[in-house]
């Protein structure tokens, strides 16, 4: 959770200063500084834009020009006051000519903000100021039943002079005006300075967990505070993991792609130094190519590249970086039917791909895009951002989800994945598919002699004994209590059968634990039957095997 908020911080304030530079872009822009006529309905339907197309629902814009005079506010018409001498973080910003983005405190709310100098030439003109919320973190959070309160320390009280959400806990002011009020009163009644430490407690049949918010200079603001019950922890949300976190990290992709990597080629030396500083800052790879080799790439490519010094020495070695991808389906590839990948990215750009590169053995997972280089056709960027955490992170979820704690083998959703895998399969090919369903006899009984942990002993011992006598294709799972199914590609009903004697005098002979006996149903699929009626009628079999005095095997 720790990890996963402060990603998501960072993400976000990545993704505020790619708006910020987007912005900044705008070709007419530094002109329209310059004239001090900005084009008003521009941003706002940029703003109206971001809201419906992204998760930032709430951005603010700020032009100023190269006095630090407000040329444009997008929440408030007021324009032509000098914050010169009120907000040192735009005057350090022209300074040391270098993009800045922080997490801090206003007068209206805690926020994160992007800062970027423009320039005509090597001539000042004037800065862009984005602004966004902890919102949509908030909101992300809450889709894996994650509740959030950002609370700002007390200090901040006084400067927040219209505070934007109007909430507080005693004296702290709380950023997120959706934190529910279960956990406000939560924090209130039990002291929230005791939450301040950035770590976690047990407390009332939930997580507690704490993340320190520091502003730029490292130093704490606030805390993002996060509760989770402790039930609702092996209900993992797959979707939020893989899908709407990573979104963050696309937006992030798509604009630091576009116009860094851009400014990275194009731009003058002085752009080059804070542009340049903004991708080395970025986890990002960053591959300026041409159509014959690469040019440029940034401090983070060798990072992964690690064996290589300088962008010379890889390319001694090395022409392409599409040598290091695996092919796996679902992954980017050298060739994607037949359009070389290069086209292909540019080609498709709206899409999310996956590459999976394999660099001196070690596995790494990257969204990978690509991009024309504006006004020159043979230049593009590739920009790779690192999802290996994730995509090793969503495959142990996966396997989770479709595996029975208790034993280790397949649970009902896995059975359900696979029968109609296996179904689609004995179809195609045509051939036989069997299942058998089977239930321990008198399974009350043991619990209620031995107890819940002898049964689940049981359980765990004569699961692996079933598995250990099945062979590889099958497919073994829990799919209840103490009932299992196995799926038998190949097998026709009388195999099935003798399989499921086989299994039925293991288990007898077995008396590991203690001693116990198993009804077995087994049925033979009929192409075109539904999965429904095949399920139907291998229950039915096992319901006779038990009413026809158990430890016994009926055919249906
Ligand atoms: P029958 O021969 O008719 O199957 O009799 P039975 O007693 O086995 O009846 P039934 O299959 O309906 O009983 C299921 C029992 O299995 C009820 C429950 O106590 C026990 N059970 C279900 N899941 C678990 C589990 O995970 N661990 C343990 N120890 N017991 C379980
Ligand atoms: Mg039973
Ligand atoms: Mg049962």
């Amino acid at each position: 959770m720790h990890e996963k908020v402060a990603g998501m911080i960072l993400q976000k304030q990545k993704a505020t200063v790619a708006m910020a530079l987007s912005i900044a872009n705008e070709r007419y822009l530094a002109e329209d500084i310059k004239n001090k006529n900005i084009r008003q309905d521009y941003y706002k339907s940029l703003i109206a834009k971001y809201k419906e197309n992204t998760l930032y629902k709430n951005i603010w814009i700020q032009i100023f020009d190269e006095n630090i005079t407000s040329l444009y506010r997008s929440w408030s018409p007021k324009k032509g006051d000098n914050l010169k001498n009120i907000r040192q973080d735009l005057v350090n910003v022209v300074i040391n000519e270098e993009v800045a983005y922080s997490v801090s405190v206003g007068k209206f709310d805690l926020s994160i903000k992007a800062i970027v100098p423009l320039f005509i030439g090597k001539e000042f003109v004037g800065i862009v100021e984005v602004i966004s919320h902890f919102n949509s973190i908030s909101k992300e959070l809450k889709k894996s039943n994650i509740d959030s309160v950002v609370v700002l320390k007390k200090e901040f009280k006084k400067q927040l002079e219209q505070p934007f959400t109007k909430l507080f806990i005693d004296d702290y002011y709380v950023a997120n005006f959706d934190a529910p009020r279960a956990a406000r009163d939560y924090l209130k009644h039990n002291g929230i300075e005791k939450y301040f430490n950035d770590s976690y407690k047990i407390e009332n049949g939930q997580i507690i967990v704490s993340y320190e918010l520091k502003n730029k200079n490292e130093k704490p603001v606030g805390y993002y505070i996060m509760f989770k019950k402790i039930d609702s922890i092996s209900n993992m949300d797959l979707d939020f993991f893989m899908f709407k976190w990573l979104t963050l990290g696309i937006i992030v992709i798509m604009g630091i792609a576009i116009v860094v990597s851009t400014m990275l080629f194009f731009a003058n030396r002085r752009q080059k130094k804070y542009y340049q500083n903004i991708i080395d800052s970025a986890t990002n790879i960053v591959i300026i190519n041409n159509r014959k080799s690469i040019v440029d790439v940034n401090e983070i490519f060798f990072k992964y590249f690690d064996r290589y010094k300088t962008l010379e020495e890889f390319k001694k070695e090395n022409g392409c970086i599409c040598n290091f991808f695996v092919k796996e389906d679902g992954y980017l590839q050298k060739d994607m039917n037949g359009i070389g990948w290069v086209d292909y990215l540019i080609q498709n750009n709206s899409l999310s791909h996956k590459v999976k590169i394999n660099i001196f053995n070690k596995l790494y997972y990257f969204f990978i895009s690509a991009y024309n280089l504006s006004n020159e056709e043979d230049y593009y960027s590739i920009v790779l951002t690192d999802i290996t955490e994730q995509e090793n992170y969503k495959k142990e979820l996966e396997h989770l989800s479709v595996t029975d704690a208790l034993t280790g083998i397949g649970n009902r959703r896995y059975f359900h994945n696979k029968i109609e895998e296996e179904i689609r399969r004995a179809k195609r090919y045509q051939h036989p598919l069997s299942l058998v369903m089977f239930d321990i006899d008198f399974f009350k009984e043991v619990n209620d002699k031995h107890g819940h942990g002898v049964g689940d002993e049981v359980l765990i011992e004569y699961a692996k004994l079933i598995h250990s006598l099945l062979r590889d294709a099958d497919v073994f799972c829990r799919i209840g209590g103490e009932e299992f199914m196995i799926i038998l590609p190949h097998a026709s009903v009388d195999e099935a059968r003798q399989i499921a004697e086989k299994l039925r005098i293991k288990v007898e002979e077995c008396r590991k634990v203690i001693p116990i006996t198993i009804s077995f149903g087994v049925v033979e699929y009929i192409p075109g039957e539904e999965i429904e009626f095949i399920y139907k009628r291998v229950d039915d079999a096992l319901y006779k095997a038990k009413a026809s005095g158990r430890n016994t095997v009926v055919v249906g």
